[in-house]
């Protein structure tokens, strides 16, 4: 897997976890261009942490959080 391709897998896991835990999926596309993007650019990394820190608001507020298929894709995804 290129690292577009990657980031793009990526993304589209983490627009998953949003439609499965109801939260809005405002992410912009990555414009890391070329390789430059393993998922791990600041911008993809800024959006994961936005996203952990809404699945930690709604548990805190005692409301579902789906993770376990889409968490693990993610992170065998990220080893890639
Ligand atoms: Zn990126």
């Amino acid at each position: 897997m290129n690292g577009k391709d990657k980031c793009n897998r990526l993304r589209e896991l983490r627009r998953l976890i949003c439609i499965q835990n109801g939260i809005p999926f405002t992410e912009e596309e990555c414009t890391s261009s070329g390789d430059g993007c393993r998922g791990t650019c600041p911008k993809c990394d800024q959006a994961l942490r936005l996203i952990a820190m809404r699945l930690a608001e709604r548990k805190k507020a005692g409301l579902p959080v789906v993770l376990d298929e889409a968490r693990k894709a993610y992170h065998s995804s990220l080893r890639q």
